[in-house]
């Protein structure tokens, strides 16, 4: 189960309708994520994704 009150320090981000954001601050949640890319030949910055990116609940999204 996911703890949202853990700010892991190491990963800044502002992607909040992901199911493993911080719930109050801009970090995750994870102790560790994968980052990867979709392109085969990547270039620039929004080559890159956060492969560990979840979808939040539909519900969640109320909170
Ligand atoms: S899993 Fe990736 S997208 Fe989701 S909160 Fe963590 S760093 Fe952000």
């Amino acid at each position: 189960m996911i703890d949202n009150n853990y700010a892991n320090k190491c990963i800044v981000c502002n992607v909040t309708n992901c199911k493993n954001h911080n719930s109050s601050k801009n970090y995750c949640s994870l102790e560790t994520i994968r980052v990867g890319t979709h392109e085969p030949d990547p270039t620039a910055n929004p080559c890159t994704d956060c492969k560990s990116f979840e979808l939040k609940e539909p519900e969640s999204f109320l909170e």
